[in-house]
């Protein structure tokens, strides 16, 4: 069966961009957990229903008709027809994710989703769910993979990064530019987002058997070389 590696770590600790380079080195297939979450408040806000509704909001994303292309080279979100790739990444999606990431049954019927694709991926998948990629094995990144949706992948990594790093990072990522304006701007999105989401997650300690590295001090290559090493071993 195909490799399982789960990473998480918070907002800016270069996650994203590090799990899918490692997987595309690999050959793996990529999972954006957060692309989830992002597709269920997008698809709820599109509905114009209240985010503080918990019982319709869960009722809503249960019938979601998410489709995800893990593809590390052109991983794709299609909601409905619509890719929303792009519309997800949106300053309002990333304000308002965490009132629906920290709905519980919210996070059940995406767990049960992401586990489903995991289970495909590697080929470990029960009569019924069709392996889009031959059993390759897959990389998932989010907040709760290492802990909750696999906890016992084959490799688990926990990224972190300090706060003036992770700013630096998101604004560099969102304005194009590290400023005062584009600091502050990062800050609370990044800063009490993180702070809702753990109210839910535990991505700031690393679990037993979980490896921690510390991303800080390191480029983007240094970070991704890191973590091959850590998959290879
Ligand atoms: O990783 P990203 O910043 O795109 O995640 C968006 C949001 O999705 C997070 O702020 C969090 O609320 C939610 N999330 C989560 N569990 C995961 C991945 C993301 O709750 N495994």
């Amino acid at each position: 069966d195909g490799i399982v590696v789960a990473i998480d770590g918070p907002s800016g600790s270069g996650k994203s961009t590090i799990s899918r380079r490692v997987a595309a080195h690999f050959g793996l297939g990529y999972l954006d957990t957060g692309a989830m979450y992002r597709a269920a408040a997008w698809w709820c806000i599109r509905a114009g229903v209240d985010l503080d509704d918990h019982s319709t909001v869960a009722q809503l994303v249960r019938e979601m008709p998410l489709e995800i292309s893990t593809d590390s080279a052109h991983p794709t979100f299609i909601v409905g027809g619509e890719d929303v790739g792009v519309v997800i990444r949106s300053t309002e999606i990333s304000t308002r994710v965490s009132a629906v990431a920290t709905n519980l049954d919210v996070r059940a019927e995406l767990q049960r989703r992401q586990r489903d694709v995991i289970a495909a991926e590697s080929g470990q998948a029960k009569t019924g769910h069709q392996a889009h990629s031959g059993g390759r094995g897959v990389i998932a990144e989010g907040r709760d993979i290492t802990t909750v949706v696999a906890p016992d992948a084959d490799v688990r990594i926990l990224l972190l990064a300090d706060e003036e790093a992770r700013l630096a990072r998101r604004a560099r990522e969102v304005h194009g530019t590290v400023d005062e304006v584009s600091l502050a701007a990062t800050r609370d999105q990044v800063i009490r987002r993180d702070a809702d989401d753990s109210t839910v997650s535990n991505f700031t300690t690393a679990a037993d058997g979980v490896i921690s590295v510390d991303t800080s001090a390191l480029t983007l290559e240094e970070a991704v070389a890191t973590v091959q090493e850590i998959v290879s071993a």
